[in-house]
């Protein structure tokens, strides 16, 4: 649901989405909720009560136009609204939403915001893209929308595509090259052309440990390191930042 349907879906219709809409895997609808009102303008957005600077967007185009979609669903579809003052999206929200609905409505907000009144009747849930604000709600709710659809079985090649990558097991991924073998002086490390894959399996999963710790210290600290192999690494990474 947003006041710019076009651009959200132009851009939900390209590249790797785009091929997963066109084999029937996912569906991207887009509302506009200017369709909804029912006044000549199309006007979505009033002054606020209380005063203040800026408009809010009306609860009534917006419940008409969430009515519509739920009518053709024929049932009441899960609800966010993207918002700053929502919880911030992680890849387990992702993961969550794939794994536990089949059809999601996202509401974009724009100007100061959205009517609380159809926050409470409608949303089930309020999603921020982190602590900043944006100018509307389009780009946190197709951030959302990609997260969630890559997950769908069949959008992309294999689950390793996902699995294998930041965030999916608490850890950020290890660093990635492509040819040529030397660029800019700068060679890619010897061990990935050696074609020893549990070599190189190893120092992914060290170089992952390694930045995990180094960028991001407050997910380092809720990995479970405990096992036989982690333990192992951890001593060679501390031995080898010793000798260097
Ligand atoms: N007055 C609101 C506040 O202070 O919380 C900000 C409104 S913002 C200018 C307009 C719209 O952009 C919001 O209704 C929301 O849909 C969207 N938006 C802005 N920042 C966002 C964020 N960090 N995450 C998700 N949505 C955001």
């Amino acid at each position: 649901m947003t006041l710019f349907p076009d651009v959200v879906g132009d851009m939900l219709c390209e590249s790797i989405l785009g091929r997963a809409q066109e084999r029937g895997i996912i569906r991207v609808d887009c509302h506009q909720i200017r369709d909804y009102t029912l006044n000549k303008q199309k006007q979505v957005d009033n002054y606020p009560y209380g005063g203040g600077h800026g408009a809010v967007m009306q609860a009534d185009p917006l419940y008409q136009c969430w009515n519509h979609i739920c009518q053709e669903a024929g049932e009441r579809l899960h609800t966010i609204y993207l918002s700053p003052a929502g919880t911030v999206f992680q890849q387990a929200d992702a993961k969550r939403l794939q794994r536990d609905y089949q059809s999601l409505i996202l509401v974009c907000g724009h100007y100061e915001g959205i009517d609380e009144r159809f926050i409470e009747e409608c949303v089930d849930e309020e999603i921020s893209l982190g602590d900043f604000v944006l100018t509307g709600g389009e780009i946190p709710a197709m951030a959302v929308a990609d997260a969630v659809c890559r997950l769908v079985p069949g959008v992309l090649s294999d689950a390793a595509c996902f699995t294998d990558e930041s965030h999916w097991d608490g850890l950020l991924e290890y660093p990635q090259y492509s040819r040529p073998e030397v660029w800019h002086d700068r060679r890619v490390p010897p061990i990935l052309l050696s074609g020893h894959h549990a070599n190189i399996a190893k120092w992914r999963r060290k170089q992952a440990l390694i930045r995990t710790r180094d960028r991001r210290p407050d997910l380092y600290q809720k990995l479970d390191l405990t096992s036989k192999a982690d333990q192992k690494l951890l001593k060679e990474i501390a031995l080898e930042e010793q000798n260097s």
